[in-house]
């Protein structure tokens, strides 16, 4: 069901103009609500995208210039459900990538094939695909007024349910801004929960991990435009270490290297000469260090760790007329650089709740809002904590391992883990399992319904089950500490 016209013409303020408050902004205006964002940093406000990435100030986001990648999932969605935010994209440069295309030139794969290009993105530099976002979210209508931090949420004086509705925000400028909906866009470190409880609501619950991971990033760029070749997959594991390949827009791309905040020995990553030396030792990714010239220092980025905020408890929501999306909501490890598309995700299922409930019962939209955000994204975010807590745990094992030159195995019994460690192995010795793994890597299939496909699973066990319980592949701890002590 659309929205009904008793709803139309609606007032909704969305906080926060990151990726998932632009997307749901310009999703909401496109059903006939007017929208407002607000948003505590300056604008970018430029048609130009190396002006984006070179003077653009965004201290509410810390990672804005790290390496990010759009999902397959997310280009799909913003070509179905937002074309005009893919033609601003393009117009900065961002460019079509597929995600499979290291891979398929291996023999075991055998080319690509018709359906492949569901795999491709939109590859670009983050600062580039905020602006294009924000350059299509003007064209659709969104009032977006930046330098406006929000400091406190309005609510009625007395709530005929006893939940506390929230009918608007104060600004750090003393100005009121009323809403019919106001929608938490404020990234990982949204204050809605302070904001709650300055109202004295309840705080949403938070899961959350007391470790996590660090990255150390660098940015690239060649004189003539091209690129480093695709790896046969862009994200390596490996003792103590993982790897990805970012590419950018404009012959602009990143390689990042993720290790266990507890590992102070790899803090020297933050170092541009040992970070090379270390780039090196990874022979599928290395050239990502060495191809053109860096562009940046060391990007170090910690803080990065799974989290999830419950906003309903006990079956009661902790506000109404106020719904989290993005990170606001929940994270995801960046390693698997799924939070832009989760959070675009999360804005069009508000779309759709919106659509169905309407503004004006309000238990039943946070409720149900609530119900369908739990059942759909956070079991790809419960997946992520899992698999964070398995590689915390076989990274110490690494750290452990020391002085000995083998690393020592990760053992457990828990079957997701075990099998997405032969998954790693067998998704480039069989076409099918490739494509199953890169639906489920890309966000366009769930982990159960790619690995219902015939024979898949008994493929993975085939191909890849030696792998479970082994040492990982690739460079010793020893040899990764010797590059990062050599002169
Ligand atoms: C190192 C690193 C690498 C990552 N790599 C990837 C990747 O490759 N791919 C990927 O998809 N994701 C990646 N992510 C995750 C991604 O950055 C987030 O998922 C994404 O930014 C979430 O978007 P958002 O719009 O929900 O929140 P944010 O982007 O955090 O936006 C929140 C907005 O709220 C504003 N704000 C905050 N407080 C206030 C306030 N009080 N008043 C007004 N405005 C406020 C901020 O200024 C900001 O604009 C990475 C994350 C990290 C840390």
């Amino acid at each position: 069901m659309r929205t009904t016209e008793n709803d139309r013409q609606k007032h909704v303020v969305v906080l926060g103009s990151g990726p998932t408050g632009l997307t749901a902004a310009m999703l909401l205006a496109r059903e006939g609500h007017r929208v407002t964002v607000l948003d505590k940093d300056s604008g970018g406000a430029t048609a130009d995208a190396e002006q984006a990435w070179d003077q653009w100030k965004r201290p509410g986001v810390n990672q804005f210039r790290h390496p990010h990648i759009m999902l397959p999932a997310a280009f799909a969605l913003l070509t179905r459900e937002l074309p005009e935010a893919v033609t601003q994209l393009r117009a900065l440069g961002a460019r079509t990538h597929n995600m499979l295309d290291g891979a398929y030139d291996l023999a075991p794969i055998g080319g690509r094939k018709p359906g492949d290009e569901r795999f491709d993105t939109l590859a670009a530099r983050r600062p580039v695909i905020e602006q294009g976002l924000t350059n299509a979210a003007l064209l659709a209508g969104v009032t977006v007024r930046r330098d406006t931090p929000v400091t406190g949420f309005l609510t009625d004086a007395t709530p005929a349910t006893g939940i506390a509705h929230i009918t608007g925000v104060a600004t750090a400028h003393g100005e009121l801004v009323h809403a019919d909906l106001v929608v938490d866009a404020l990234g990982r470190n949204s204050s809605a929960s302070k904001m709650l409880v300055d109202i004295g609501a309840p705080a949403p619950v938070l899961d959350r991990h007391e470790t996590g991971f660090l990255a150390y990033s660098r940015y690239f760029r060649s004189a003539d435009g091209s690129y480093p070749d695709q790896a046969a997959w862009p994200l390596e594991h490996h003792n103590s270490i993982s790897l990805t390949t970012v590419p950018g827009d404009a012959g602009t791309w990143a390689l990042a290297l993720f290790v266990s905040a507890k590992d102070r020995a790899l803090r020297a990553l933050s170092d541009p000469e040992v970070w090379q030396r270390v780039a090196a030792l990874y022979p599928d990714m290395a050239h990502w260090a060495s191809h053109g010239e860096p562009i940046t220092g060391v990007l170090a980025m910690s803080g990065m760790e799974s989290r999830h905020r419950g906003f309903v408890v006990d079956g009661t929501p902790v506000a109404t007329g106020l719904l989290s999306i993005g990170d606001a909501w929940a994270t995801t490890n960046p390693t698997f650089g799924m939070g832009i598309t989760m959070g675009m995700a999360h804005a069009v299922l508000l779309r759709d709740v919106l659509a169905e409930i309407g503004f004006d019962d309000r238990d039943k939209l946070a409720l149900r809002f609530d119900e369908v955000t739990e059942a759909t994204l956070h079991p790809a975010q419960q997946a992520s904590a899992a698999w964070d807590l398995h590689r915390l745990a076989q990274i110490d094992l690494d750290i452990a391992s020391i002085p000995y030159e083998v690393g020592v195995a990760y053992e457990t019994d828990d079957a997701d883990w075990n099998l997405r460690q032969a998954l790693e192995v067998a998704k480039l010795r069989d076409p099918d399992v490739l494509r199953a793994f890169g639906d489920v890597g890309s966000l366009l299939t769930s982990p159960e319904e790619a690995l219902a496909r015939p024979g898949v699973i008994d493929r993975i066990m085939e191909l890849g089950g030696d792998a479970v319980g082994r040492p990982q592949s690739g460079p010793t701890r020893v040899e990764l500490l010797a590059a990062i002590v050599a002169n």
